[in-house]
């Protein structure tokens, strides 16, 4: 079997998050994250060899930190490759692939077209992920650029649960439907769940929680999507680091009208100053908020009160949709590693068959394991989630089939 060096690349609006795998090794070769593009002064992080090396540096666009991107990975001190022709495959991530993506593909001229053409239900994100594959391609032109879509995992979910009760040509005109999002996450974990159990990847029925800085839980049946708790954007569901998560749309209208704010407002509001952030007044990083509450902040406390019950009403509406489940599943910052989320959204639900073992889930180590005591119908696993490597690796599949 051939070793591949894959290029992973993930860009937000002035950022670009990167990582070169040597595949199927699994082994990462060197990792960077350039920031603030756009700015004055763009701030590149890499890492090689256990080293971390930092810099500040004037990037203008994608096209250009892409360029520095590539400059380290070929410097002599630094990099891991002499000629861009040894990185033979690209793997991008792109956050929405409409209904036209049910898997990662090559991207082709047409796949490109379609990606634009999702630009507007994604304004936030498709434009800049186009914006790395334009530059990877130019960059990287003997590479298999693939597109990993964080929406494909969920293309399966049925009309029942994707379509809202609005008039009916709205999906129709405008597309507007439940898409769901961290797909690649969802989708790998439930694998790797169902290989814990000893099974294939279709027999299991699972529900699967994202919680990081963005949350998303998951119903997986028979190794499919068909229920996920983000929506047309990334703003339903669990209430998240800055987003509000479900609210009563009439809220909206109310506070539009009450506070006389815009939609610029209101859109700000709901995602960028609501959700843990809102609640605490603290932060929107976890681990701010659980200092806060040991030493007795009142609000600190009961944002993470009101994180849990939301987590946990979606796990006790997903028993009813998956009828019989296998396994919970928690992953990404604050599934792995807080102990008292994954407690207090699984509490008393000892007649749904969820038992947690209290001892395994306070461990810290190791990180992958089962955390449900023996008596547990349902077993409920710590599954940590890699999505650069499952974008590392579906690019690695089409790569060593040429
Ligand atoms: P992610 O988006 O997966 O990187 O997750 C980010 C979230 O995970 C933030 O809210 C962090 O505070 C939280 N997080 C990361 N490490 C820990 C930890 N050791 N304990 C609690 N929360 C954590």
């Amino acid at each position: 079997m051939q070793s591949e060096k894959i290029l992973v690349i993930n860009c937000g609006s002035s950022s670009i998050k990167y990582k070169v795998f040597l595949m199927p090794q699994e082994k990462t070769l060197a990792s960077g994250l350039l920031e603030k593009i756009g700015d004055k002064k763009s701030h590149l992080k890499y890492l090689v060899e256990g080293k971390i090396f930092q810099t500040d540096i004037s990037v203008k666009n994608h096209i250009e930190g892409l360029e520095v991107v590539s400059g380290y990975l070929k410097d002599k001190n630094l990099g891991i490759i002499k000629d861009v022709k040894e990185i033979t495959g690209v793997g991008h991530r792109v956050v929405h692939g409409g209904e036209g993506f049910n898997s990662s593909v090559i991207i082709t001229e047409k796949v490109l077209k379609k990606i634009e053409e999702y630009k507007n239900l994604a304004p936030l994100h498709n434009p800049h992920n186009l914006a790395g594959i334009i530059a990877s391609s130019k960059l990287f032109p003997t590479s298999v650029q693939v597109a990993a879509f964080d929406t494909a995992f969920h293309t399966t979910i049925p009309p029942v649960a994707y379509l809202y009760g609005l008039p009916y040509n709205f999906y129709k005109d405008f597309s507007i439907r439940r898409y769901g999002f961290h797909g690649t996450s969802h989708r790998y974990v439930s694998r790797r769940a169902a290989g814990l159990m000893g099974r294939n990847k279709y027999q299991i029925n699972a529900i699967t929680c994202h919680l990081g800085n963005g949350c998303s839980i998951t119903a997986v049946k028979s190794g499919h999507s068909v229920d996920t708790s983000m929506g047309f954007t990334p703003l339903e569901g669990l209430i998240m680091g800055t987003r509000s998560g479900d609210i009563d749309p009439g809220i909206i209208f109310y506070l539009a009208e009450k506070m006389n704010l815009d939609l610029k407002q209101l859109n700000n509001l709901l995602n960028k100053e609501s959700g843990l952030l809102g609640l605490s007044g603290v932060s929107n990083d976890f681990r701010d908020i659980s200092q806060e509450a040991a030493i007795g902040n009142k609000k600190a406390q009961f944002s993470i009160e009101i994180f849990c019950y939301r987590i946990k009403k979606y796990i006790g509406s997903y028993l009813a949709v998956l009828g019989k489940t296998d396994a919970i599943v928690f992953t990404a910052g604050i599934g792995e590693n807080a102990p008292l989320v994954r407690k207090k959204s699984l509490e008393n639900m000892e007649n749904f068959g969820i038992i947690l073992d209290d001892e395994k889930n306070n461990l810290s180590q190791p990180k992958e394991r089962e955390i449900s005591s023996d008596n547990s119908s349902i077993k409920v696993f710590i599954i940590p989630t890699d999505e650069e490597l499952r974008i590392a690796y579906d690019t690695y599949q089409f790569v060593s089939k040429k």
